[in-house]
């Protein structure tokens, strides 16, 4: 079943159980707290806190989001993209807990020559609140067997705004991909290790009115007049578990890059497990900044510009640690555009502007590493004069930080030369940079914070971190 129809189905599927269908709205988030759109949710915030009121009880969506907090799990882990589409369902003091697990049940578990996608049943796991019986009972009546509720506390399983306003418990499904992934969940746990349970979809059942207090610390201080749902259902990884295929990376919209790649390196994705990490990672980047750019942002030194500059600088380095010199973008992109468009029609519209910023881009950074090479070159000389066997972790940190060369690079270049990299100084030198940009930070405060509108996500980090390199970039373009 091809990702766009399992979009296709939600839609059908709640457009039939009277939701009005909202269209997506841009990665550059309507909510000005937030950089981009992290989640179903934010464009109907006002709805769910209750600060205005919607004009359709039921919306249901199929939201871009991008999640720069989730950088770092790309390519490791099976399951996170930075770019990725969030399915929801909303009821605005319409139906509640009971209608939002029967909708989900169904969609899940209901057969697929009726327009469901026809999961085992016995598969899914659900979390939910420990204190929250009526979700028991309801998941028990329904069929999901007692032994597979995890029950979990508030601090796992509770959604707020960070403050005083509306709360509530979440029942999360996941889906048992069998023993070959990993061990058994016993012990209330669906995470004991290993990629066998995946989160495919949260409920979030905003029901209570909460007081004041820190973290998940506060009173529940009554239940709200009107009550609200709000669910979040990865395509990606509901796409992954049709498929059968082993992550999210490997699903139809996404994998075509990486065939390109393994192509352009002549290397082979499955034989090494460096190489599929810096695949995914190509493959996952080349799309959200093809997303991104699509939704009118463009490469430079803060905010939403850094995050897409990265995205593509993160491309290209991969790809040249795939040992693959020439331009990769021209090759990449439109492979990622060809397999999106089916969903997003209005890619092939702007085709050739989105083209336009990726690769000069790229253009841009491959002038910033050539730079880097050669100061590389003279400070492999110095330390080859001075009989040392190592480039010091000052002359690293200097090609990181004024030159924007980045460290693995720098590695495996020193390798090819036979020289080694005092990486320990490298990292204490980075470590103390980093300190003293969060205290620059600090000082300055304000921009972008996340005012915790959904929870646990983030979206200013890492914002601090190649801070010299676009110095540079700026001093060269
Ligand atoms: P995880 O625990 O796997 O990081 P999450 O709890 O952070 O997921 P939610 O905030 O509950 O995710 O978002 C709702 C749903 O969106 C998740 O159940 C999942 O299916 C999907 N999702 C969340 N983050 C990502 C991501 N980075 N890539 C792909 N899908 C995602
Ligand atoms: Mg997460
Ligand atoms: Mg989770
Ligand atoms: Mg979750």
């Amino acid at each position: 079943m091809q990702t766009s129809e399992i979009a296709n189905r939600w839609v059908d599927y709640f457009a039939k159980n009277d939701h009005h269908i909202a269209p997506s709205a841009s990665l550059v988030s309507p909510d000005p707290s937030l950089l981009f759109t992290v989640a179903g949710m934010v464009p109907f915030i006002p709805y769910i806190i209750g600060t205005d009121t919607s004009p359709h009880p039921r919306i249901a969506s199929v939201q871009k989001c991008i999640r720069t907090k989730d950088i770092e799990e790309v390519g490791k882990t099976t399951r996170h993209g930075t770019f990725f589409q969030m399915l929801g369902n909303f009821s605005f003091g319409d139906y509640f807990k009971e209608g939002a697990i029967d909708l989900a049940f169904r969609f899940l578990t209901g057969p697929e020559s009726e327009g469901n996608l026809g999961f085992d049943p016995e598969r899914f796991w659900v979390t939910i609140w420990n204190e929250d019986e009526a979700a028991f009972s309801h998941l028990k009546s329904v069929g999901v067997d007692p032994s597979r509720i995890v029950k979990l506390t508030r601090e796992e399983n509770f959604w707020d705004t960070g403050q005083p306003g509306p709360a509530g418990p979440c029942a999360e499904w996941h889906y048992d991909r069998g023993p070959e992934f990993g061990p058994e969940a016993v012990g209330g746990t669906v995470d004991p290790g290993g990629d066998r349970y995946l989160e495919v979809w949260n409920l979030v059942f905003d029901q209570f009115l909460r007081g004041e207090g820190a973290g998940k610390d506060y009173p529940l201080i009554r239940e709200l007049d009107q009550k609200a749902i709000d669910t979040g259902a990865g395509l990606e990884r509901l796409a992954y578990l049709k498929q059968g295929v082993a992550n999210m990376y490997e699903i139809d919209e996404v994998f075509p890059v990486i065939a390109k790649a393994q192509e352009l390196s002549g290397r082979t994705y499955g034989a090494d497990a460096t190489d599929d990490v810096r695949m995914r990672v190509i493959a996952d980047h080349v799309r959200s900044s093809l997303m991104l750019i699509g939704d009118g942002v463009t490469p430079g030194n803060e905010g939403r510009g850094y995050v897409l500059r990265r995205l593509i600088r993160r491309s290209v380095r991969a790809m040249k640690l795939l040992g693959v010199d020439e331009r990769t973008m021209p090759e990449l992109l439109p492979v990622s555009l060809e397999a999106m468009k089916a969903s997003y029609p209005e890619l092939e519209t702007n085709r050739a502007k989105i083209e336009a910023v990726a690769y000069t881009e790229e253009d841009a950074f491959r002038r910033t590493l050539a730079q880097g090479t050669t100061i590389f070159d003279v400070a492999v000389g110095k330390a080859k004069e001075a009989g040392t066997p190592a480039l010091s972790g000052a002359d690293a940190f200097t090609l990181h930080d004024t030159y924007g060369f980045p460290i693995d690079i720098t590695l495996e270049m020193a390798a090819e030369q036979g020289v080694q990299v005092d990486e320990a100084k490298f990292r204490e030198l980075m470590k103390e940079q980093k300190e003293r940009a969060r205290a620059d930070a600090k000082a300055k405060k304000g921009g972008h914070a996340d005012v915790g509108v959904y929870q646990g996500i983030k979206e200013d980090e890492g914002a601090t971190e190649f801070r010299a390199y676009e110095e540079l970039t700026t001093a060269t373009e």
